[in-house]
């Protein structure tokens, strides 16, 4: 049985007209003004030929326009294809052609990217969003409900492990998200969720999200700047912040002594592993940080570990939230044990119905509803979950397992490395050996000896790097995440000779 809600924004709207809704520089705008300039510019898309069920890519920036933009899509039905404003033309033409926009609204500012566009994909109505605000308003067919498996926005994977996938998240992967973290963190009088990260990645759409299902205002900044946030925490009285480790280690430089005001109740972590040195310092300048593990195929987080246990379970990203489930597969299929290593399977609503227009790697990834991540981690006796690293990444040396991100946080610890990479290498003895990618600093004289001896104090011996290269900078995505598997083929183009 289909299950149908009222339309996400209008129903905020009639609840809260007048409760703040966005905050943007000098700006704040109501629930009920954020309907008003949405419905117009439904109205005007209307105009263009948008309808309900169209795909139409945006590519935008962090701004209230855009908010703007991805509630009217909302209001008329139609689907938003979110793309990731780094990336370059060659693969936005591409996300465009895959996801089969007949749409594209790009924020004024993409200029090279409006005339790729225009030149290579005639068959889209290409708009800048100063063309489409100016264009004549029609009456809008607003969709006065939704059905919670329609499709509300396509988004693409960060493209770490291959090409980047479009997957599908229905306004139920939304609702159900938005919910599974409301229970978790509950929602108090008084919230205010600050969104300094992408509103094209799935963690800053989902706080637009939470902000209209809670009726919670959102500060949204254009870009992290770690000053502006310290500073806005406080002038806006900021309750919870979603973060990225390296957003996080920049806001515990800049406290120095400072301390987060007490009103200041969550640091949502995700994106990636928390490298330990920096949870213990949150710890001791009393920020109240909540690991997460979550995929753009989860629609957010979907396993967090709530504060009570950040002492006891430091490292660990949680429990899954009430509605979701997770589970730990072995090679041969079986369930692991507790302590036990296999591939994370995740379950529930906020899970994708599969990826766009691929309908063989839907069946590869979700079976009988659970959806396999492509990472690889364990469940304590407890039933906290450990991530560990990613399956394609896994390197086995003699039989035994290594994991890079394990070396690689070791390595990043070191006070003269700004970054490091590590991958396997084939080898005749072992299969493979780790190889690690390293950036140092500037002036820093350290050798490799000194890296490795290092690294000895620290890892059982088969962990430690047994090729170390230095370089300048390494492979990263538009998500800034690394490509291992660039720096495989760095080895295998000879690049680096062994
Ligand atoms: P692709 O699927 O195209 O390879 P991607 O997986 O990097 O790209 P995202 O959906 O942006 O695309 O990222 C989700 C991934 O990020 C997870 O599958 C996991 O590998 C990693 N990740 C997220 N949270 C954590 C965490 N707490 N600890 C370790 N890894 C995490
Ligand atoms: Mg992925």
């Amino acid at each position: 049985m289909e299950n149908f809600m009222p339309n996400f924004l209008k129903k905020r709207a009639f609840l809260t007209p007048d409760r703040p809704a966005v905050y943007f520089q000098n700006e704040m705008i109501t629930f009920k003004e954020l309907y008003e300039r949405s419905y117009t510019v439904a109205g005007q898309m209307q105009g263009m030929g948008i309808q309900k069920k169209d795909f139409a890519g945006v590519l935008l920036k962090n701004h209230l326009d855009s908010v703007v933009v991805l509630f009217a899509l909302q209001l008329l039905g139609a689907r938003a294809v979110i793309l990731n404003n780094r990336l370059t033309p060659n693969e936005i033409v591409w996300q465009l052609e895959d996801s089969g926009a007949a749409f594209f609204i790009l924020d004024d500012s993409f200029t090279e990217i409006e005339s790729v566009v225009n030149e290579r994909l005639h068959h889209i109505n290409t708009t800048t969003m100063k063309k489409l605000f100016a264009s004549d308003s029609v009456t809008p067919a607003i969709q006065e409900e939704i059905s919670l498996g329609d499709i509300c926005t396509i988004m693409y994977t960060s493209g770490t492990t291959g090409y980047p996938k479009g997957v599908i998240q229905t306004f139920g992967n939304h609702w159900w998200s938005a919910t599974g973290s409301a229970l978790n963190l509950g929602i108090t009088d008084g919230d205010c969720w600050l969104c300094s990260v992408p509103l094209f990645h799935i963690s800053g759409f989902s706080i637009l999200m939470r902000g209209i299902i809670y009726g919670m205002p959102i500060v949204l900044h254009e870009r992290f700047d770690v000053e502006k946030i310290i500073q806005t925490i406080q002038e806006k009285r900021v309750t919870i912040m979603s973060v990225v480790s390296t957003m996080l280690t920049q806001i515990v430089d800049a406290l120095e002594e400072q301390r987060l005001p007490g009103y200041f109740r969550c640091m949502l972590l995700g994106g990636g592993p928390a490298p330990l040195p920096l949870l213990q310092s949150c710890q001791k300048k009393e920020i109240p940080v909540f690991q997460t593990y979550g995929m753009t195929e989860t629609a957010s987080q979907i396993v967090t570990l709530a504060p009570e246990y950040c002492l006891t379970k430091l490292g660990s990203a949680g429990k899954p939230l009430f509605p979701s489930q997770i589970k730990i597969v072995r090679e041969d299929e079986a369930e692991a044990q507790a302590g036990e290593v296999g591939e994370i399977m995740v379950k529930g609503p906020n899970i994708t119905p599969g990826y766009l227009n691929r309908p063989q790697a839907t069946k590869e990834t979700i079976r009988n509803g659970w959806l396999n991540t492509g990472d690889v981690g364990y469940l304590d006796e407890e039933g906290f979950l450990y991530v560990l690293d990613r399956r394609s990444d896994l390197i086995i040396s003699g039989g035994e397992n290594i994991y890079p991100a394990e070396v690689e946080a070791v390595l990043l610890s070191h006070p003269e490395i700004i970054d490091a990479g590590v991958t396997g290498i084939e080898d005749a003895k072992w299969g493979q050996v780790p190889a690690a990618f390293i950036v140092k600093k500037a002036d820093s004289k350290v050798s490799v000896e000194g890296i490795e001896k290092y690294c000895v104090k620290q890892l059982a011996k088969y962990k430690v790097p047994k090729y170390i290269f230095f370089t300048e900078e390494l492979p990263r995505n538009a998500a800034k995440k690394l490509l291992r598997r660039t720096l495989r083929e760095w080895i295998r183009e000879g690049r680096f000779s062994t």
